[in-house]
């Protein structure tokens, strides 16, 4: 059973050298005797942001659990049941939720995991457009960002998992879209796969505000935050009366060690902007009418997703970390098997 073990814990920026591929000759083919546990086999595993919190050590407990250094990395993933000793699995299920990066993984709290109800789409399509990231996307956009046709909507990290998502959701609701990424290659897709109104590219911009006034000379009504640091300074400066800031993530700050203060927030009041946190791991409730409200928009045509495939588990390390340079070009994923 090949396996990625987390070694210890970090401050800064991560590296490969954080985790460590190890092979035991030991495979599970079953589950304990009298165990409710079900034993997988893990097919596709993703790679999140979130996963840097789980590398430092927290006093306090935060909100999500930290690895525990010599044992497996956990993420959600996509995995088939070998053996079961749950009534809700069998062998031969498709499912997604939390798992480990090894070949095989015996999940004691499998009330963590979900039978994959659709598999006429990629199964890959679990780890992010159907699965956690998509979700984000899809409470962030419609529930927190409260969004009207014809608004005036800003997503930063716009090519991502999240953010490529949020795009199009915005553009479906009739809004006017503009994104933000880090490539000239990323900023075409956005225009020309994903229906952006306008894109453009962060690190080649001196002025962020100057940038943001190009695009929205009248201002904007909705910022779908995935970044924080400058950008949020900047936008805040541009934000209409009554907008609405959905704060999702904030990756640019994941690294510090001191996290940068924002300047700008005077305009919240100025402005009346309402800016509203959330945790998607607070909106399961919400799963099954996402799923059911995207499938014919998937199978029709109407939504697209771009993923970013990392081939074996020896190249997962390298995958995860590549989120922060921001080397993926969507939804950052790792083959473990193929079905
Ligand atoms: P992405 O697929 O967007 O990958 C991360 C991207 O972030 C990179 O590709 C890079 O894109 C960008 N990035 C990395 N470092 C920086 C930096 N220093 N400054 C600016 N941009 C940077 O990830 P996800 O779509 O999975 O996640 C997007 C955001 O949503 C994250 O902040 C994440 O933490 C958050 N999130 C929040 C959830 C919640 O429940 N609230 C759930 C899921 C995600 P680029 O090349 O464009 O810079």
């Amino acid at each position: 059973n090949k396996k990625v073990v987390f070694k210890n814990y970090i401050t800064g920026f991560p590296k490969e050298t954080d985790m460590e591929l190890v092979t035991s000759d030991t495979v599970p083919l079953k589950v304990p005797e009298k165990s409710t546990a079900v034993l997988v086999k893990n097919l596709y595993l993703s790679c999140d942001p979130y996963m840097r919190f789980c590398m430092s050590k927290h006093e306090e407990p935060s909100f999500v659990p930290d690895f525990i250094p010599g044992s497996v990395i956990t993420s959600f993933g996509v995995s088939k049941v070998v053996d079961s000793g749950h009534p809700d699995f069998s062998a031969g299920d498709l499912v997604w939720g939390l798992t480990g990066w090894e070949e095989y993984s015996l999940i004691t709290n499998p009330e963590s995991l979900s039978k994959i109800k659709y598999t006429d789409v990629p199964l890959s399509y679990y780890t992010g457009l159907l699965g956690m990231a998509g979700l984000t996307a899809y409470v962030g956009f419609y529930e927190i960002c409260a969004p009207k046709k014809g608004e005036y909507v800003f997503v930063s990290a716009a090519s991502g998992a999240v953010g490529q998502l949020v795009g199009q959701f915005a553009k479906l609701m009739g809004c006017y879209v503009v994104g933000s990424a880090g490539s000239d290659e990323k900023v075409n897709l956005l225009k020309n796969k994903f229906g952006f109104d306008e894109a453009f590219n962060y690190k080649k911009e001196s002025d962020l505000n100057a940038a943001l006034k190009r695009y929205f000379p009248d201002g904007i009504d909705i910022y779908f935050e995935n970044v924080g640091g400058a950008m949020l300074d900047a936008v805040l400066m541009n934000m209409r009366i009554h907008g609405r800031i959905a704060a999702c993530g904030m990756i640019s700050q994941y690294n510090l060690e001191k996290p940068e203060g924002v300047h700008n927030l005077m305009y919240t009041f100025m402005k009346q902007i309402r800016i509203e946190g959330f945790l998607v791991s607070y909106y399961h409730h919400k799963y099954d009418e996402f799923v059911e409200k995207i499938m014919p928009d998937i199978r029709e045509g109407r939504i697209t997703y771009v993923e970013d495939t990392a081939e074996g588990l020896e190249n997962a390390p390298a995958a995860l970390i590549g989120l922060f340079k921001g080397l993926n070009v969507g939804k950052q994923l790792v083959v473990v098997a193929h079905e």
